[in-house]
């Protein structure tokens, strides 16, 4: 079920037991902003997440209220992410769901990143 956006941040979601260790993941990358892991239903060839570190539900909340430091940090790791698994040539594909429209099923803002395959149109059905 897409989860509400607007609901405070859920201490008890998948992502927040991600960062904490108390579930595991594939880890892709790590810095003090952010956290990058495999997802574990791929959608491509590529596919991975980033998360901030912060407790953010999504892109709305963490726009509005991130630190510019938080901000830069989140950024830069989804480059970082996506040069190191040699993205950049070929392209690649970012995606951040928000709330019911966007289908955003984990309250933890994440970035999916997609690649290693041509992509195909942004948006099926229309
Ligand atoms: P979204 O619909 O944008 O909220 O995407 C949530 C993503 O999280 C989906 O692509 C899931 O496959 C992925 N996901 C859910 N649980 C895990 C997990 N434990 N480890 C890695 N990815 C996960």
């Amino acid at each position: 079920m897409p989860i509400d956006a607007t609901l405070p941040y859920d201490d008890d979601n998948i992502f927040a037991k991600i960062l904490r260790g108390e579930i595991p993941s594939n880890t892709v990358y790590e810095d003090d902003f952010a956290f990058a892991f495999e997802d574990i239903n791929p959608q491509a060839e590529v596919h991975a997440l980033v998360i901030p570190k912060g407790r953010y539900v999504s892109w709305d909340d963490f726009s509005a209220k991130a630190s510019d430091a938080e901000i830069g940090g989140f950024v830069r790791a989804v480059g970082e992410v996506a040069r190191a698994k040699g993205l950049v040539e070929p392209g690649y594909r970012l995606l951040a769901n928000i709330g019911a429209h966007g289908g955003q099923e984990v309250p933890h803002l994440h970035v999916h990143i997609f690649g290693g395959q041509p992509l195909g149109p942004m948006i099926l059905n229309r």
